[in-house]
């Protein structure tokens, strides 16, 4: 390991310690300072593997005195390593005002990868993973949150959110509200830790079986949705959006006669549309 200054970013175990990785520990009881989300959090950490390395409390919130004072570790040729409660730094976690600020000093910044919830998840869910999207945490509040997860509804590649488990089974049935009842999602709970469960099911489905077994309201938890998958002869997603405004207010006629002049589709196919699939109060 060579000695220039450095900040790594090291990726720390989601719950099974022995995740940790053996370059990860080797950098964390060489570097000078360890700049830690939470050091209450990370001590048991440390001290499971016997790093004595001195921490600072660091997160984005830290203001920039924090920042100054890790960057004056670097400028004086020493490392640093930044790591968070769990898993990879950065990935809805705080370190990027940090890494930005070594880059823009021209510090050498180098990751020490490992765990990460979002790629666990992904890597045991069954759903396309040659494209995806992260979407970090959904809104708290049910309006934004519909608001956005409408706003995703004709993303076709594979959706990933975080979710804390007490607004778990909210956000599962807006999922099958905003995206459909069968839209395939998964729910990857606890990963690598004694109750870890991965389930596969329809939104409408997942969102019964957890409203039925409290325990899946608990711990740490990954929402994966299948992209959109539009039929061969499906009206587009922006279209049929224009189309269920209009037709909450008017007669469907005129709606289905609005949305065509719109979107440029006919209207005959809003139409049809609308009688096959009655809006829901
Ligand atoms: N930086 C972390 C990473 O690399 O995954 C994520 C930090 S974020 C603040 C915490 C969220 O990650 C949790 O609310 C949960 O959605 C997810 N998460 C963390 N550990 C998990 C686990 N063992 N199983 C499932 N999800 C987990």
């Amino acid at each position: 390991m060579d000695s220039i200054a450095t900040l790594y970013v090291v990726a720390t175990p989601l719950g099974n310690l022995a995740d940790m990785v053996p370059r990860g520990l080797e950098v964390l009881q060489m570097v000078d300072r360890i700049a830690a989300e939470d050091t209450r959090r990370s001590a048991p950490l440390l001290a499971h593997f016997g790093v004595t390395t001195p921490m600072f409390a660091y997160h984005d919130h830290s203001g920039s005195r924090d920042t100054e004072r890790l960057l004056d570790v670097l400028r004086g040729g020493g490392s640093v390593a930044l790591i968070s409660d769990a898993g990879t730094p950065l990935i809805s976690d705080p370190g990027f005002r940090l890494v930005d600020a070594a880059l823009a000093e021209g510090f050498r910044v180098s990751p020490v990868p490992g765990p990460c919830a979002v790629i666990a998840a992904l890597s045991a869910a069954g759903l396309p993973s040659d494209r995806f999207s992260f979407e970090g945490f959904l809104p708290a509040k049910e309006q934004g949150r519909r608001k956005q997860l409408l706003g995703l509804s004709g993303e076709t590649r594979t959706l990933i959110f975080y979710e804390a488990p007490h607004r778990l089974l909210e956000s599962v049935r807006d999922i099958a509200d905003c995206m459909g009842d069968d839209r395939v999602v998964v729910l990857a709970r606890e990963l690598t830790k004694l109750y870890e469960t991965v389930v596969r099911k329809s939104a409408a489905e997942l969102a019964a079986w957890i409203a039925e077994d409290r325990n899946q309201q608990r711990g740490e938890c990954v929402l994966l949705v299948a992209g959109y998958q539009p039929l061969p002869d499906a009206l587009p997603v922006d279209a049929l959006r224009y189309f269920d405004v209009l037709r909450a207010e008017l007669p469907m006629k005129q709606a289905a006669a609005l949305a065509a002049k719109l979107t440029g589709v006919k209207k005959n196919r809003f139409y049809q549309y609308g009688l096959e699939h009655p809006l829901k109060n």
